[in-house]
């Protein structure tokens, strides 16, 4: 991408975010950088030239009466909301590691905070004063040993005039960004200042944005997701992004859709169930008057895309001017900053059709669409997930052995990127393993992301992660595949909240699936069960040993609601689920 045509003379420094901020305070001072909207009331907005004044106000408050020193990790637990963007960049501007968290709450297993406090250190968290109320308030406390808190918005806390301009370079530790934890407990993962630009820069690149682009977004800023795409992408083309709060969003999905159509948003996005839980929720009467013309960037990555929710959404959407082209599905992590792969604009969105049981052997059989449409098992389709972008190199690796592999196998993907981070906070050997890897041949170094995929015609397919991949009675087989089964076998599961898994029983593994299901009453559970075993034996040839239905919002997930499926066997194991009906397999034949 040519970022002259997108910027003209306007083009920021690439050293630091704290130059990048001044510059467009210089550049753009009265336009809007950062919105707050809940879409039906009023809105609250901060321009650049405020944005950079409040910022330095606070950075000087931090380093002079809070004595934050340079590299001093500082939490941010924030509700949604411009604060954080202040208290984010104020940690910047002092030299401190920003670590975006969020605020403990009570009925929620405090878990993420607590293990993030402790991994970092950290002596400041910045939050609201009405956070700071209520926390003092409950005995909260618990969570944040040894933390000092500080209510930000209060506007006794600034001090420009002791801000001194701290020594950044490209090398400086920015963030501490901590990965979701669908496989175990969060990791923090150290950003540097160059590769939060690096990431930036190849998002641009990823989307090909246009000059008038403007954003929206409701992901909560604690995830990379929402802090890359929510703040830090728009932050550094010195453009507008409108912000939502989460809940505003899961609340009624249709608010998300009308400030795309209020704002004349051109870029917006969120992982697959978001859309997904649009083309569940949303009634005519919530899309009346909504335009989605605008939207010409309409990102899903975070988690696997699903053919179905991207054909069912612009189907329920297209009637109110959305395009299909606009479906940019993308691929990243943590670790990367945020992306890696994404695009090109001409092809958008890539679906192709794969041989299902060979996929399972890690093997790539392509069957042509007109094959795939008259066969009707057997055939998978999957979603690409964009091309590798400018300056990174992706490999599929075999993960035993660290041979690279040919175009037709599945394998590890592994990474080098300029925005792969410096390494785990405080974990040396992981660091070493994930980070600094090299293939049988010497190459490297690379970032193993744990993910299992392929490149197919330039496109890089994710089939599933290698820690949850199911290996029962000889077979291979990917959770998400039997997963999207066993919701479409029956209506009383939830969608999204289903965790398949190997369980060892007897010596040996086998299948268990846990799956939320919707209030009902007076229902014939076990009529469920049976459809839910024989359409997963139907579909993947093996037969569940164990099916477990729970209670609404039972099944574990993270906090950027990705499902846990170490976490659901544990609580399979430790007697924790909240159960509606179970069959299982060794049980029956027990009694
Ligand atoms: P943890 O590393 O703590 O277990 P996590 O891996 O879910 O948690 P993130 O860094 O937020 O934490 O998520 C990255 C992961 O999300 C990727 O490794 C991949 O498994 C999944 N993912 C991201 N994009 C896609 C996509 N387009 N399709 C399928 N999976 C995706
Ligand atoms: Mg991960």
């Amino acid at each position: 991408m040519d970022f002259h045509q997108f910027f003209g003379n306007e083009s920021p420094p690439s050293d630091h975010y704290v130059s990048v901020l001044e510059h467009w305070a210089e550049h753009r001072p009265d336009s809007i950088a950062f919105g707050f909207t809940d879409v039906e009331s009023t809105d609250d907005s901060l321009t650049y030239e405020k944005l950079w004044q409040e910022v330095r106000g606070l950075a000087g408050y931090l380093q002079g009466r809070c004595r934050v020193r340079r590299g001093d990790r500082v939490l941010l637990i924030y509700p949604p909301g411009l604060d954080f963007v202040v208290g984010f960049l104020a940690c910047h501007a002092a030299g401190a590691v920003a670590v975006p968290a969020f605020p403990p709450r009570r009925n929620r297993k405090a878990s993420r905070i607590r293990s993030i406090v402790v991994d970092a250190e950290a002596k400041w968290a910045l939050t609201t004063t009405d956070v700071v109320e209520r926390l003092s308030g409950h005995g909260w406390h618990e969570d944040l040993v040894g933390v000092q808190l500080l209510g930000t918005d209060d506007q006794t806390c600034r001090d420009q005039s002791r801000w001194r301009r701290p020594e950044l370079s490209g090398d400086s530790l920015a963030v501490l960004q901590y990965t979701s934890g669908s496989t175990g407990t969060p990791k923090g993962v150290m950003l540097t200042q160059q590769n939060l630009i690096a990431n930036s820069q190849l998002i641009m690149h990823g989307f090909q944005v246009e000059p008038d682009t403007i954003g929206c977004t409701w992901l909560p800023t604690y995830h990379d997701m929402g802090l890359v795409g929510g703040l830090l992408m728009p932050l550094y083309i010195g453009r507008t992004n409108m912000m939502m709060s989460p809940m505003t969003f899961l609340q009624r999905p249709a608010r998300w859709l009308q400030a795309i159509s209020k704002y004349k948003v051109t870029v917006s996005g969120g992982p697959n169930f978001a859309y997904q839980l649009c083309v569940d929720k949303i009634s005519d009467e919530e899309m009346e008057g909504v335009d989605l013309s605008s939207l010409q960037i309409a990102f899903n990555g975070a988690e696997p895309i699903r053919v179905n929710t991207l054909d069912t959404f612009c189907e329920r959407f297209a009637p109110y001017g959305f395009n299909r082209q606009a479906f940019l599905p993308c691929y990243g992590m943590a670790e990367t900053t945020l992306i890696i792969t994404g695009g090109p604009k001409e092809t958008r969105p890539v679906v192709e059709s794969f041989d299902g049981p060979q996929l399972d052997q890690r093997r790539v059989v392509h069957v042509d669409a007109q094959q795939a449409g008259t066969q009707q098992t057997g055939v998978r389709s999957l979603v690409g997930c964009g091309r590798v972008l400018p300056n990174e190199t992706v490999l599929i690796v075999d993960p035993d052995t660290c041979d690279v592999l040919q175009e037709d196998q599945i394998g590890e993907i592994w990474v080098q990127s300029p925005s792969v981070g410096v390494g785990y906070y405080q974990r040396a050997s992981a660091t070493q393993r994930t980070f600094h890897a090299r293939t049988s041949a010497g190459e490297g170094p690379f970032l193993r992301t744990g993910d299992l995929g392929f490149m197919y015609d330039g496109q890089l397919y994710i089939s599933g992660r290698l820690k949850d991949m199911i290996i029962v009675r000889g077979v291979n087989r990917y959770p998400q595949d039997i997963e999207e089964t066993v919701e479409r076998a029956s209506s009383m599961v939830q969608a999204g909240a289903v965790g398949a898994f190997a369980m060892e029983h007897d010596g040996r593994e086998q299948l268990a699936i846990v799956a939320e299901t919707v209030r009902e009453r007076n229902v014939d559970w076990d009529a469920h069960i049976q459809a839910i075993r024989r359409a997963v034996t139907s579909e993947h040839e093996l037969p569940p040993d164990a099916v477990y239905l729970v209670r609404n919002s039972s099944v574990p997930k993270t906090s950027s609601g990705k499902i846990q499926r170490h976490a659901c066997l544990h609580a399979v194991r430790d007697g924790d689920l909240k159960l509606t009906a179970k069959w299982v397999r060794w049980e029956e034949s027990a009694g």
